[in-house]
């Protein structure tokens, strides 16, 4: 297993991971099979998406804000909800094959960490199993 850490600089937005994760499956020494990308947070997720048009990012977020508003009905104390149901409809862990011990992804794919309570640093694990 290998972690490293991320800061994210805005309260909201997507953190291209991608090459963290790629060198975390290289020094874990496995030419091929799966990892798991998981991000230890309630607030935070992945996603895996497209990494050549950065509009595709801001759509997403976007209309994230728009189904689930800052101010709403809303119990939790701490006053970040809208955080807590946007990490968890993007997920915490996404797994990704792994072949010639580099994570297959399509030509547009990286991987993201997603902040929703930002800025700050959050740890992401990577535990790949050949
Ligand atoms: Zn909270």
């Amino acid at each position: 297993m290998r972690n490293f850490s991320v800061p994210t600089g805005q309260r909201t937005c997507f953190v291209d991971i991608t090459s963290d994760v790629s060198r975390a499956i290289r020094e874990c020494g496995v030419s091929e099979g799966l990892a798991v990308v998981f991000v230890s947070h309630t607030t935070a997720g992945v996603t895996i998406n497209e990494n050549a048009d950065p509009s595709v990012r801001r759509d997403i977020i976007a209309h994230l804000e728009k189904a689930v508003p800052d101010r709403g009905d809303y119990d939790h104390a701490e006053g970040n909800s809208p955080a807590h149901i946007k990490a968890s409809m993007m997920g915490s862990s996404v797994t990704v094959i792994v072949a010639n011990g580099k994570p297959v992804l399509g030509t547009w794919q990286a991987i993201y960490l997603c902040e929703f309570d930002g800025p700050r640093t959050r740890n992401v694990f990577v535990e790949v199993r050949g």
